[in-house]
């Protein structure tokens, strides 16, 4: 579908409600109907109280508010519709509206004050680094925690990313010289940065052994997803304008930015268009800049020589099974790159339904809705037992943190997840 014509149907629900031929097709798919068989929560049922919402027909009360914040953000329902209308987009737009009219809950703010501010946030992280093991229980070998306690927003029974001494991007130099006629910028999104810092060292190593340049592009800000898809449109105005004035600034001395995380690169990549669709300057602007943005994986594939790098080097004997993260595959279309690089060393086997979404759904669902998470990531969690893998891989810290917590509850210790660029980095260092 022209991007014009999806951008035209999302500013009005009743085009796409109109559209919809209530085939059902995306019912089976959906991933909130799998855990509350309810017609309200599914594509269809979406799509129809919008399109009322919007003719006048339906207050956006507090009962219409918990059924557009039950959705997973997922897309699977836009992959099937044969009418490929985009319900995730609608709901995030009929999300601002809710945002404006309930506001939005003290800890979310904070949270979106602190993805504003990168250094206030290395304050904040830094104050968590030292003093997380009072409220948690670090389980460091597979970067997580556990509350001690039941907490506001986090059962005790709840697996969490645990947090890291030093920022990944505060641990290197802005300009990396590898001796090479090539360069690329990191965008390295905040799980990457805070958490799951190993991501970043590993990109780091493979472009060492490319010979490749990197440019650490420090000044980042928070690609603004979460907040996205809570509503707050003012965070992601300003973190995106930000992005686009600092990506223009370096953009012509790199080759690309590379993200080795699906969610951040969606964003980057194709909400940021979306979001300023009433703003021309500023999405053409977007569309410039962000035409370098590659996932890691991606860009490594299709623009280097590292498949012939991995040939060189041993087989591992580590089973990975790799999970499609939604706004890697559905998205992006990106699920064939990762697999090709990390085949080149590692036995993959597929679990039955990779495309299946996780179940992370954003910050609402992870928190105020973490039952329905929680419930959507029990098939996930079996399917990656079933596979016997030693490595579930997914380049996205957000599945990482979903799958983990999920495992957890099925009480797989066996498995660990690693993101492919992690593979990858050990392969060659083998
Ligand atoms: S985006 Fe996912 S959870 Fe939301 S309606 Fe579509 S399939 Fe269902
Ligand atoms: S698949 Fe598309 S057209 Fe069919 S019911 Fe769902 S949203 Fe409507």
């Amino acid at each position: 579908m022209a991007i014009d014509k999806k951008l035209h149907e999302i500013f009005d629900f009743t085009i796409t409600a109109d559209d919809c031929v209530k085939c059902g097709k995306c019912i089976p798919v959906c991933t909130i109907h799998k855990v509350n068989a309810d017609e309200v929560t599914s594509p269809r049922g979406f799509i129809d109280l919008l399109g009322a919402y919007k003719r006048g027909d339906l207050e956006l009360d507090k009962t219409a508010k918990d059924i557009f914040e039950s959705c997973f953000l997922c897309t699977n329902c836009v992959d099937v519709c044969p009418k490929s209308l985009p319900t995730d987009m609608v709901i995030e737009q009929a999300r601002a509206d809710i945002a404006q009219k309930f506001g939005i809950a003290w800890y979310k703010k904070a949270f979106f004050l602190l993805l504003r501010h990168r250094w206030l946030n290395d304050i904040a992280f830094k104050l968590g680094w030292a003093f997380q093991t009072c409220g948690f229980k670090i389980q460091s070998e597979i970067e997580s925690m556990k509350p001690r306690f039941n907490l506001p927003m986090f059962k005790a029974d709840r697996l969490l990313p645990s947090l890291g001494k030093t920022p990944f991007l505060n641990a290197h130099p802005e300009n990396i010289d590898n001796g090479g006629k090539r360069k690329v910028a990191v965008f390295i999104g905040c799980l990457g940065n805070y958490n799951y810092r190993s991501i970043g060292e590993s990109l780091l190593e493979i472009l060492e052994k490319l010979e490749i340049d990197a440019f650490l592009a420090k000044k980042q800000k928070c690609c603004a997803a979460p907040a996205y898809f809570t509503g707050d449109f003012d965070t992601v105005e300003h973190n995106a304008k930000h992005n686009i004035r600092y990506f223009e600034s370096f953009g012509d001395d790199i080759e690309a930015i590379l993200v080795p995380e699906a969610t951040c690169s969606a964003m980057l990549k194709i909400d940021y268009e979306h979001f300023f669709h009433d703003q021309p300057d500023w999405r053409s602007r977007a569309r410039v800049v962000m035409s370098k943005v590659y996932m890691a994986t991606e860009w490594l594939e299709n623009h280097t020589e590292l498949e012939l790098l991995l040939a060189k080097k041993k087989r591992q004997t580590k089973i990975v099974t790799y999970h499609d993260p939604c706004h890697a595959r559905k998205m992006q279309g990106i699920y064939q790159e990762p697999r090709n690089l990390v085949s080149k060393n590692y036995n993959i086997v597929e679990m039955a339904d990779p495309n299946a979404c996780c179940g992370f759904g954003g910050i609402t669902m992870q928190t105020e809705r973490h039952h329905f998470a929680k419930a959507a990531g029990v098939p996930k969690a079996a399917m990656i037992k079933q596979t016997g893998a030693d490595v579930v891989s997914a380049e996205c810290s957000a599945c990482r943190m979903q799958i983990n917590a999920s495992m957890s509850y099925a009480g797989n210790e066996k498995t660990v997840f690693k993101n492919p660029i992690e593979l990858i980095a050990e392969a060659l260092r083998a």
